[in-house]
C-alpha cells in the first residue's frame, strides 16, 4: 500500500472525527506531536455533481480537517462555472467521465470520491484506480458482487485504499447502540427490528434497473440490513424474504417497490427490516435484548439521530457531520497506512446479503449465506 507521509502541526480536537468518539483520537494526537512540518489536506475530486455531491458533500469537506474539495467530475459542463466559484477550483482540476484517467498527471488529486447512479461505481472506480487515486465510492458499492469485486481488484492492482460511503458508522448514537449491544448493557441480542422507507418520484434513475441495480432494497434498506450488522457486530447466516405488492405498476416497472426480509445471526439473533419507495414510515430501529430495548428514530437523518433505552435514558448525542467524519477518517487511514472501517471488503459483505434477498424474494425460499 502506498500511503502519503503528511504530518500534522496541531491537532484540533473539537475536529468532526473527535466527536464521533473514534478510538483513534488518542493515535491522532500522537501522530500531531510529533509533526513539526506543515501539513497538507488530501485533495478530493467529486465524480458526479448531483445531490449529493452539492446539498452535502461539498459543504462537508470544508469542515473536514485532513481533506479539501481539489476537483471535480461532470458530464453537465453547465455545472462547471458554478463549482469553479464557489470552491475556487481552477481549469485544470476539471474533469468529465471520459478524461478521468488523466488525473494520473495531477498531483492535486489524492482521493476520487464517487457519487454516480450506483451501477456507475465500478466504471469510475475502476478508472480513478488506473490514475493511480485512492477511490470512496458511495453505497451501495455496485449493484452486483463481480462489479465489487472488480472494484476491489482495481484498487488493490493500483496500491490504494478503497472505502464506501457509509456515514452511519459514524454517528455517535449509532456508535452509542453499538456500545451497548457488545458491552450487553441490556444482555444478550434477541431481535432487531428496523425500516427505511422513503417516497420517490417516477423520473429518478433509482427506479430504472440498469442504473439502480434495484429498489429501496440498495437505496435505503441498505442502511436497516447496515445496522443489523454493525451495532451487533455479527454476520446473517441465512435470509428470508418477501417483495411487497406493487401498488404502482408504471412507477415500479423495472425495480421492486418494497421488500421485507428476516436474517438470522449466529446465537440466535433475528432481524426483521422493511424498506419501501411508496411509504415514509419507517426511519429507524429497534433492538430487543434479554433485560431491555434500546433503539433510534430517526436513525439515518443526516444530522439528527436520537433515540431512547427502556430504563428512561435518552440516547441523544451531539450530532456531528456524519459526511466529515467519514472523509476525515479515510483520509487518517491513508495517512497512516490504516485499514479502513468502511473498506470495499465491508461494502461487498453487504452486496452478497442483498443479493441474497433478492433471491430469497425470488424464489419464496430461505438462502443460506456462505462465509462473509
Ligand atoms: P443524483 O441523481 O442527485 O446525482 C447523480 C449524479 O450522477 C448527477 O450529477 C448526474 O448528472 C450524474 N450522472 C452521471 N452519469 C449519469 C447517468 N448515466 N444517469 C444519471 N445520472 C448520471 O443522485 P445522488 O442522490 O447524488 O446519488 C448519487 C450516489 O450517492 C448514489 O449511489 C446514491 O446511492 C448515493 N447517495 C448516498 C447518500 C448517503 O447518505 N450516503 C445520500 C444520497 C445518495
Amino acid at each position: 500500500m502506498k500511503t502519503h507521509s503528511i504530518s500534522r502541526r496541531k491537532f484540533i480536537h473539537n475536529s468532526a472525527i473527535a466527536a464521533s468518539g473514534f478510538p483513534f483520537v488518542s493515535s491522532l494526537a500522537s501522530v500531531s506531536r510529533a509533526a513539526d512540518s506543515p501539513s497538507r489536506k488530501l485533495g478530493f475530486a467529486l465524480v458526479g455533481l448531483g445531490g449529493l455531491s452539492n446539498g452535502q458533500l461539498a459543504p462537508a469537506l470544508r469542515l473536514t480537517q485532513y481533506c479539501r474539495l481539489a476537483a471535480i467530475v461532470t458530464g453537465t459542463p453547465s455545472k462547471i462555472p458554478t463549482w469553479k466559484t464557489r470552491y475556487n477550483i481552477p481549469d485544470k482540476n476539471v474533469y468529465n467521465y471520459e478524461t478521468m484517467e488523466q488525473m494520473a498527471d495531477n498531483p492535486d488529486i489524492d482521493v476520487v470520491y464517487v457519487v454516480t447512479p450506483n451501477a456507475l461505481h465500478a466504471e469510475h472506480t475502476i478508472k480513478a484506480a488506473k490514475a493511480g487515486k485512492h477511490v470512496f465510492s458511495e453505497k451501495p458499492m455496485e449493484v452486483s458482487v463481480e462489479k465489487c469485486e472488480q472494484m476491489i481488484a482495481a484498487v488493490k492492482k493500483a496500491g490504494r485504499m478503497l472505502g464506501v460511503g457509509y456515514r452511519c458508522q459514524y454517528d455517535p448514537n449509532h456508535i452509542e447502540c453499538r456500545r451497548l449491544a457488545r458491552e450487553k448493557v441490556f444482555g444478550e441480542l434477541k431481535s432487531i427490528e428496523g425500516g427505511f422507507n422513503r417516497n420517490i418520484t417516477a423520473t429518478e434513475w433509482r427506479v430504472k434497473k440498469a442504473l439502480a441495480g434495484g429498489g429501496p432494497l440498495m437505496d435505503v434498506g441498505i442502511y436497516a440490513l447496515q445496522t443489523c450488522r454493525f451495532v451487533s457486530g455479527l454476520e446473517p447466516l441465512e435470509v428470508s424474504a418477501k417483495f411487497d405488492p406493487v401498488t404502482d405498476p408504471v412507477k415500479f416497472s423495472e425495480v421492486e417497490e418494497g421488500v421485507e426480509w428476516e436474517m438470522t445471526f449466529p446465537g440466535g439473533l433475528k432481524t426483521k427490516c422493511t424498506t419501501n419507495y411508496n411509504r415514509n414510515d419507517a426511519k429507524g430501529f429497534t433492538v430487543t435484548a434479554e433485560k431491555g430495548t434500546f433503539g433510534l428514530d430517526p436513525a439515518y437523518n443526516y444530522n439528527s439521530s436520537r433515540g431512547t433505552r427502556s430504563d428512561g435514558q435518552a440516547i441523544n448525542l451531539p450530532a456531528v457531520n456524519q459526511f466529515a467524519a467519514e472523509m476525515d477518517d479515510f483520509a487518517h487511514c491513508i495517512m497512516n497506512n490504516r485499514p479502513s472501517r468502511v473498506s470495499g471488503e465491508e461494502g461487498l459483505r453487504d452486496v452478497k446479503i442483498m443479493m441474497a434477498i433478492y433471491e430469497s424474494a425470488r424464489t419464496g425460499q430461505r438462502v443460506k449465506l456462505a462465509s462473509l
